[in-house]
């Protein structure tokens, strides 16, 4: 199965999992968008029944409501590691 391992983008690699994240899944809803998702607020995630959800990001991209929900947590992130106290 040729799923090329996600290479982690530079904001989540110095993150390094120190916080809780939600693991990606998506739809399997052929009207859903070829997304997944992997925030708990995401609206869009939200609307999709748990009983179409599987775990896993399945080589699709990254829902982009998803990926700005975690935007601003990473702007904060990154302004308190360059403004120590
Ligand atoms: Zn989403």
């Amino acid at each position: 199965m040729g799923c090329p391992p996600r290479r982690p983008t530079q904001y989540e690699h110095s993150l390094g999992g120190m916080m809780a994240q939600t693991p990606p899944w998506h739809s399997i809803r052929q009207r859903d968008r070829n997304v997944f998702h992997d925030d708990d607020e995401c609206p869009i995630g939200q609307e999709i029944d748990i009983k179409y959800r599987k775990m896993g990001h399945r080589c699709r991209t990254r829902c982009p409501t998803c990926t700005k929900l975690r935007a601003p947590l990473l702007t904060s992130e990154r302004l308190a590691r360059l403004t120590p106290l």
